[in-house]
């Protein structure tokens, strides 16, 4: 089976958030299962820098107007192709967004040229080459399916993984004209969405098969809440949408291994952590009591609920935990940190920006992870803390809601729970989660139970990865059904 994938990110090439771990180890996961994966970036700074020794394999014309050219790679065993644009695509700042973090004005056209350019590949634009799925993750690769679906090719079955509804790529009605699609996508069954263009809009409408991250994410988004304007699309194509949850790289996350930890360890080593602890309190300036320590490894937005952690942040120190916070987002709430560490030297501090290393040192080291967020689509981050033993206190929604099971009295009694929900979400019931784990953690025993489940979970990808691959053999024979190949 060969699959055609295609994402703005990929770790470890380029990220800015759990998307692209989820398309960097996908593959690794789905080949021995048989499946062949190639997957098309679009040629960033950081990718051509990545892959110096790309080839160049076509060139393609009449992309919108563009000329863009095809290279081939191969990065840690990953096959690569690199969809390759100077002017639209080699910025010095950020995938989306100029140095001011504002979004570039072109997004689009960079996005529907990328898109339109992997039509092509789809299509055979690279002669031998023709997958048997096409395999589109967020926004940014949305269009792909609406370039196939108005094509006068035949294409393979296309499946629209959203990582985030959150992000949607919606611009003005003037770029319609500029997308070289025909009228005919002007439409409610196309491209038109509220009065502008609608690119993950267009795939959901387009797309064989809609997946997201995790099962409790796939039944939100049907609901105004969650749904951010889409749910009822989501709604009318239920039928097509599944929740497949994230797993995680575990040879990149092994405890026994990483070369990140100051001491390595497993679920019979568990001994070895407090190195890890000292380590993280030495590089943050953090006391080593015996209190909880607790780790934040995020993007400091709103979706995180991070500001309900800024407003917690005095209550959880009364509660005689600690706080080591590392991440980078909205500047208000950077200073905020900053002002809680200076409240609470020893007790409270904040790295601001993006330090992957340090983010292993800290889910080997600290005693518990917070996630309180509003909404979260899978999540990431707990499934490294329940594999190092980093014990997750979370948001009762999507991913988090499914993969860690709350220290309730039954759960606890029954000792299954592997970390501790906050429901409903409020800066005082995070205070309030906080206390109780404090409770468990004094309890040297409850602690290790907790521990020990949390490290026994399956966070890999084998569960999910042969769900992928039953998607994929469904939607190839629907395929073959209805082409009569
Ligand atoms: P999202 O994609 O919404 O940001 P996820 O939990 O799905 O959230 O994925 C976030 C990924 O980015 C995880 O791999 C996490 O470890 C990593 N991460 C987030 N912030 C930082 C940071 N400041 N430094 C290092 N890694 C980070």
């Amino acid at each position: 089976m060969k699959v055609l994938s295609v994402a703005s990110e990929m770790f470890p090439i380029v990220k800015t958030g759990g998307l692209a771990d989820v398309v960097g180890s996908l593959p690794g996961a789905m080949a021995p299962l048989g499946v062949e994966t190639r997957t098309v970036l679009p040629g960033y700074p950081s990718v051509l820098k990545r892959c110096k020794r790309a080839k160049q394999i076509a060139e393609l014309n009449q992309v919108i107007g563009e000329t863009v050219t095809l290279l081939e790679a191969k990065v840690d065993g990953l096959a690569i192709l690199i969809v390759r644009h100077p002017s639209l695509f080699e910025r010095d700042s950020g995938p989306y967004t100029d140095q001011h973090g504002t979004d570039y004005a072109d997004n689009w056209r960079r996005f529907a040229v990328f898109s339109k350019a992997v039509a092509m590949i789809a299509t055979g634009a690279i002669p031998g080459y023709r997958p048997d799925i096409v395999h589109c993750h967020d926004w940014q690769a949305a269009m792909v399916l609406t370039y196939l679906r108005y094509g006068d090719t035949p294409a393979p079955p296309g499946v629209l993984t959203i990582h985030n509804i959150a992000f949607q790529g919606q611009f003005a009605a003037q770029v319609f004209g500029e997308l070289d699609l025909p009228a005919s996508a002007w439409s409610l069954e196309g491209v038109e969405y509220y009065g502008g263009v609608g690119f993950l809009k267009a795939g959901l409408q387009m797309a064989d098969a809609i997946t997201t991250v995790s099962p409790t994410y796939a039944k939100e988004i049907r609901s105004h809440e969650f749904g951010m304007g889409l749910e009822g699309l989501i709604k009318t194509r239920a039928g097509a949408v599944s929740g497949i949850v994230n797993g995680i790289d575990t040879e990149i996350w092994n405890p026994g291994t990483d070369p990140a930890l100051a001491a390595n360890f497993d679920a019979r080593k568990l001994k070895n952590r407090s190195a890890n602890r000292e380590a993280v309190c030495a590089r943050l300036g953090l006391r080593t009591d015996n209190g909880l320590l607790i780790a934040v490894i995020t993007r400091l937005t709103w979706q995180k609920g991070m500001d309900l952690v800024a407003e917690a942040v005095d209550g959880i120190v009364a509660s005689g935990a600690s706080l080591a916070i590392l991440g980078s987002g909205d500047r208000g709430l950077e200073d905020a940190f900053r002002g809680a560490a200076e409240r609470h030297p020893g007790r409270v501090a904040i790295e601001i920006g993006y330090d992957e290393k340090l983010a292993h040192l800290m889910q080997g080291g600290c005693d518990a992870i917070l996630i309180p967020s509003r909404f979260e689509p899978c999540g990431l981050t707990q499934l490294c803390g329940l594999h190092y033993g980093c014990v997750p206190i979370v948001g009762h929604t999507g991913g988090l809601a499914d993969t860690v099971i709350d220290g309730n009295l039954a759960a606890m009694a029954a000792g299954v729970a592997t970390g501790f929900h906050i429901a409903p979400l409020s800066a005082g019931t995070i205070v309030e989660a906080v206390e109780l784990a404090g409770a468990a953690h004094a309890d040297k025993a409850a602690w290790k139970k907790l521990v020990k489940n949390g490290m026994a979970t399956d966070v890999s990808w084998n569960a999910s990865a042969s769900r992928y691959l039953d998607l994929y053999r469904s939607l190839v024979a629907g395929n073959g059904a209805a082409s009569g190949t």
